[in-house]
């Protein structure tokens, strides 16, 4: 009997201690797909396993995972083409890798039961254990793993939109658009780009009279003006991203509304098209009781939000401002509000040199022609707007495309609408 109890005591002591010893030297770091890391680390961790593979029959074979997932990308392009790329990143299990020295255990796991509310995606965490005395790593290796997952960022533009009550990144980040490409009227893209700038220096100064530290702008005008393009482009200029936000998209209501606002990733614009179109003056709800569509009120609500400290920083647009209700342009909600309008004289002609002039030669028109032919066309928008006709940019920048520079400036004349 004695025996007995000597051994159970000896089995817990060992059981005890080694608990103790793993507590003692190993260190855990767990991180759940909830954290932006998470998507960093999963392919930061398959180009390290990747390497370590190529290095050569002395790389312990067991840095090579067993189980793995795919993760597939499809690059949409303009022009309609598109590839697709595959990712194959360590799969749910345990995976070891080598960093620095210092073996890794990474244990991936997928919970089946219970859902992310809203987004549908099932909760997942990767649990990265190393030895305690390793433990300087974890911030290293995530610093890697976000600089790995941004370069593949700089110089382009991150469209999110929203997927439940998360922002998710949309397609693949697309090449920054030249700020100068978008030609408005002189001084208007100044002056947004600078109001903008002074509210980038000013948090302190928001902070200190504890004024919430957020700006909203209205571009407003006729379709094909440049607005959105203008967003975009300043968007880039500046390193934002872009939170595309459709009000009129279905199962939005106020309170998921109000999240998105509220939880717009770090640096980026919020964008609201159409802003005219999106409201029900009545709460539709669905079957199951849920308010399936945003109220005026609630988009009001939403705007003014808690008063925090976070930047926020919103754009919305429109074709038609006289439809817009005066309650939303107040300072809070809309702090500046741009005509962006149809070509202007000047603009018409910058628009036209940039595409037909720069070198002589490459459009077979030497840069006096262009000179003359821009002239006619300054002259002709003159005109037409005298008799209340106007084009737009868009429809000139079609035509452009199309035509060379003579074409271009004969069939000019039939795009011009009454407005
Ligand atoms: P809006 O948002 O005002 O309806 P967009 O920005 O969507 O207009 O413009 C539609 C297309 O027309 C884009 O391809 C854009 O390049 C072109 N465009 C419109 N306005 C301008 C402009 N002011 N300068 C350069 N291109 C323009």
């Amino acid at each position: 009997m004695a025996m007995g109890v000597g051994l159970t005591v000896l089995r817990q002591g060992v059981v005890f201690g080694t608990t103790a010893l793993r507590r003692r030297m190993l260190v855990s770091l767990e991180i759940n797909n909830k954290d932006r890391s998470y998507e960093w680390f999963l392919p930061w961790m398959a180009q390290q396993t990747a390497k370590a593979s190529h290095a050569g029959p002395r790389s312990a074979p067991w840095t090579r995972s067993h189980q793995l997932s795919v993760e597939t990308t499809v690059e949409q392009r303009k022009n309609g083409s598109s590839s697709i790329f595959f990712k194959l990143v360590a799969g749910p299990g345990i995976h070891y890798f080598k960093y620095r020295g210092a073996w890794m255990q990474v244990k991936r796991e997928r919970e089946t039961r219970s859902m992310q509310l809203m987004s549908g995606v099932p909760w997942e965490t990767v649990t990265l254990t190393t030895l305690s005395r390793d433990r300087k790593l974890f911030p290293e290796l995530l610093a890697e793993a976000r600089d790995m997952a941004m370069k593949g960022h700089e110089g382009k533009l991150v469209i999110h939109t929203a997927w439940g009550t998360e922002w998710k990144p949309f397609g693949q980040p697309r090449r920054k658009r030249p700020l100068q490409s978008v030609v408005l009227e002189p001084g208007k893209a100044e002056t947004i780009e600078n109001d903008i700038k002074a509210f980038l220096e000013r948090r302190q100064w928001y902070a200190d009279r504890g004024i919430p530290y957020r700006r909203g702008y209205l571009l407003y005008g006729p379709p094909g003006s440049g607005k959105t393009s203008f967003i975009q482009a300043l968007a880039g200029s500046l390193s934002y991203d872009i939170c595309l936000l459709n009000l009129s998209e279905r199962g939005l209501g106020d309170d998921k509304l109000n999240h998105l606002l509220s939880n717009a990733p770090e640096r980026s614009f919020v964008l609201i098209e159409d802003v005219d179109a999106a409201f029900n003056k009545r709460v539709q709800t669905s079957e199951d009781g849920y308010q399936s569509s945003v109220t005026f009120s609630g988009f009001l609500n939403a705007l003014d939000g808690v008063a925090s400290g976070e930047e926020r920083i919103i754009f919305m647009t429109t074709n038609h401002v006289e439809r817009l209700d005066p309650a939303l342009i107040r300072p809070g909600r809309v702090d500046m509000a741009e005509l962006i309008d149809d070509a202007t004289p000047l603009q018409a002609r910058e628009l036209f040199a940039r595409f037909y002039g720069g070198v002589e030669g490459v459009t077979g028109l030497s840069n006096a022609e262009v000179k003359n032919l821009s002239d006619d066309l300054e002259k002709m928008v003159q005109e037409e707007m005298i008799v209340g006709k106007r084009v737009s940019m868009a429809a000139l920048q079609g035509l452009f495309i199309r035509s060379d520079a003579r074409e271009a400036l004969t069939s000019c004349r039939d795009l011009f609408v009454t407005r």
